[in-house]
């Protein structure tokens, strides 16, 4: 099984071992299946990613009781209703009761046991859906726009060379529908020939004949591989971010001619690791439509036989493409497709779109994006998001795209049907009219983390909407209140939700702390660079002023916060922050800062809390102060019932506390800390 162009031979990893033995990702996790145990072994594991799968247990409980998380893999982020409705009977019968949209697109159910792995995923794969290469060491989802414009036809391509794009590096081996389907193939939708016929065409070396996997091989990639595809200016899916981008370049007649290609991108590191760091993606080139899965190839085959397959934290193609350069990178993908790439063609400026609210698609339909914070699709008291979009799903069998900050996007919506929608999420606590959300929440993303990541070095999608709340009260008492940014964290430097290139990415660097990273731009071009290494949870406030005053005083007309951390640097920075005088910043007309208090809530009631606040359209201090003043009220009353009663039956006072049900306060460290009044 050799291919024409013999990279030389080199040191590899155990974990290439792993995926040399499993007979195309079959063993050990078809034999491991069918025991008794609660979880597979460490090899297994390994390849149980390739399906789609990762073993993860409970971090917040004693002990490790095994659970599966399974990601969904659909190109352009396509969940058709059928198989949105099976998702979510699916997590309420076997997983956690909600779902996870994806930076990436998917979506991710929590805490199947392994019993129940089987039944799940054939389930899944039954109603139009994969999980097949949404984690491994392989093509992940392929990312695209979720506007579904339908007279827009570079849109309508980015969508359908998604797809294809998808099919022609999606794993051949039969190993997913014998393990998982008892052998059945189901197919969602039938391959077009030309995919198929790229896939065997052995381009220069860029094919092994007579083996299950034309493309990767029984080693699969080095390591995962990420593609997404767009138009110009349209940087919804954070090209820079990716191993290879592609942009559709269309004639003035709207005809599709070709693509230009980027590559190089990713954004994974190590912390106190030099050698390992955020990258962004070079522009490579452009190929002719007719060219464009032979380049894809190319590119592939140039990664699968020079990446580096013994340093897994040095295995992405980023790497290859830092240490060759991009001419030799440029050269060695020419020779696999055996011609020069064409230069690459001028694009309009990038624009970071989310898509949220009601649109025209373009066919006299409509579509509709809506927020889904950390991208938890949950019912959590009178937030009834999962069963709103049940509801509406069931009832007008709408289609979705899940966007690339993890919202969902509803289309093919009858105009008449526009009332009907907004009353359901209405009515089940959601709020839908995007001007009603708060910007810093709008364009923020987070990963999952604790607790079900074993990755997680620091919480990040449990804390960021309280870290929101603070930064935006912070920004309230300095008088920039209207400012908003792209924020986003993540619980270790992995980066699944893109923080080194948001304006402001916290990073998890240890228990409650974070790495700050600062001074990338809105349209997500730039990457950020690290500010600080560890700023404790706790200290938020503190940290941020010095450099919120200093943004307010210097700042360009319209200058973003990244843009103006970009410009006056790190040095500037930090002098300021150290010269500063805390508070001296806060707008007058507002509490001074020292008469501010905080208050530590449950989560649960902090919870509770913002969706009666959105519910109701009452700030959430309004709410907490009525509350305590109809507690303190009632309080009194029972104090003069007492007091009254005892009087009468001569005996000496009781004291209030012991008379009332008092609850044992929740512990700091349980809390969510809300800024209250
Ligand atoms: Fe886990 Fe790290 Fe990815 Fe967050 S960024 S989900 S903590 S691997």
């Amino acid at each position: 099984m050799v291919n024409t162009l013999d990279p030389p031979a080199r040191r590899v990893s155990r974990l290439e071992g792993i995926k040399e033995n499993s007979h195309f990702l079959r063993e050990p996790i078809a034999t491991e299946l069918e025991n008794d145990s609660d979880h597979f072994s460490k090899d297994g594991v390994q390849i149980l990613k390739f399906h789609g799968s990762y073993q993860q247990f409970n971090r917040d409980q004693r002990g490790k009781s095994y659970s599966f998380m399974l990601r969904t893999r659909n190109p352009g982020g396509f969940i058709p209703a059928v198989l949105y409705k099976a998702l979510d009977r699916l997590t309420d019968d076997y997983g956690s009761g909600n779902l996870r949209a994806t930076t990436r697109q998917g979506f991710q159910i929590h805490g199947i046991l392994k019993q129940n792995l089987k039944t799940v995923l054939s389930e899944i794969v039954r109603n139009m859906g994969s999980t097949l290469g949404a984690c491994g060491d392989l093509n992940r989802n392929v990312m695209a726009p979720s506007a579904p414009y339908k007279n827009r036809p570079d849109y309508v391509y980015a969508w359908e060379y998604a797809d294809k794009l998808a099919d022609l590096l999606t794993p051949q081996t039969g190993a997913y529908y014998e393990i998982w389907l008892d052998g059945e193939k189901v197919i969602s939708a039938e391959e077009d020939p030309e995919v198929k016929e790229a896939r065997q065409r052995n381009s220069h070396g860029t094919v092994f004949t007579n083996v299950e996997e034309p493309i990767y091989g029984e080693h699969y990639m080095p390591r995962k591989f990420k593609i997404c595809i767009t138009v110009p200016g349209d940087n919804s899916v954070d090209i820079y971010t990716q191993d290879v981008g592609f942009v559709v370049i269309t004639n003035d007649a709207g005809e599709l001619e070709g693509f230009n290609v980027l590559a190089g991108g990713g954004l994974g590191r190590t912390h106190n690791n030099e050698a390992t760091f955020a990258r962004k993606a070079d522009e490579i080139g452009y190929v002719d439509k007719a060219d464009v899965y032979d380049l894809l190839k190319a590119i592939v085959s140039t990664q699968r036989d020079y990446g580096d397959r013994f340093n897994r934290k040095h295995a992405r193609m980023k790497y290859l493409i830092n240490d060759w350069g991009v001419e030799k990178f440029r050269d060695q993908v020419a020779r696999y497709l055996g011609k020069p790439l064409q230069p690459f063609r001028p694009l309009p400026d990038w624009k970071y779109e989310d898509y949220l609210g009601w649109h025209e698609q373009g066919d006299g339909k409509l579509f509709f994006g809506l927020s889904v914070e950390n991208g938890r699709v949950k019912d959590e008291g009178a937030f009834q998001l999962k069963k709103a979009l049940r509801i509406i799903i069931d009832r007008f069998e709408l289609p979705m795209r899940l966007t690339p900050n993890h919202n969902v996007l509803l289309y093919e919506i009858d105009p008449a049907w526009q009332d009907e929608i907004e009353s359901i999420l209405g009515e089940h606590g959601v709020v839908f009219d995007p001007s009603q959300l708060n910007p810093l929440t709008r364009y923020s993303m987070a990963c999952p983390a604790l607790p079900t990541c074993s990755l997680a070095l620091s919480e990040s999608e449990r804390v960021l909407p309280s870290m929101i709340d603070r930064i935006q009260a912070l920004l309230d008492r300095m008088g920039l209140g209207d400012e908003h940014f792209v924020i986003r964290m993540t619980g270790c430097p992995n980066g699944c939700a893109r923080p080194y290139i948001a304006e402001l990415g916290l990073v998890g660097s240890g228990a409650e702390a974070y790495q700050v990273w600062l001074g990338a731009c809105p349209n997500q071009t730039r990457l950020s660079k690290p500010y600080t290494q560890k700023m404790p949870a706790v200290e938020l406030e503190t940290f941020f002023e010095p450099l919120f005053a200093y943004f307010k005083q210097d700042r360009t007309k319209g200058e973003s916060f990244g843009d103006f951390c970009d410009r006056v640097g790190f040095d500037q920075l930090r002098a300021f922050s150290e010269s500063y005088e805390l508070g001296s910043a806060m707008i007058a007309s507002k509490s001074p800062r020292k008469n501010r208090r905080r208050v530590s809530l449950p989560d649960e009631v902090y919870a509770d809390l913002k969706a009666h606040s959105n519910q109701e359209d009452r700030p959430m201090n309004q709410i907490v102060k009525d509350a305590l003043l109809m507690y303190f009220k009632e309080k009194s009353a029972t104090e003069a019932v007492v007091v009254e009663t005892e009087a009468l039956l001569n005996t000496e006072p009781t004291s209030v506390a012991e008379t009332m049900s008092i609850t044992e306060a929740t512990p700091i460290a349980e809390t969510t800390s809300a800024e209250l009044i």
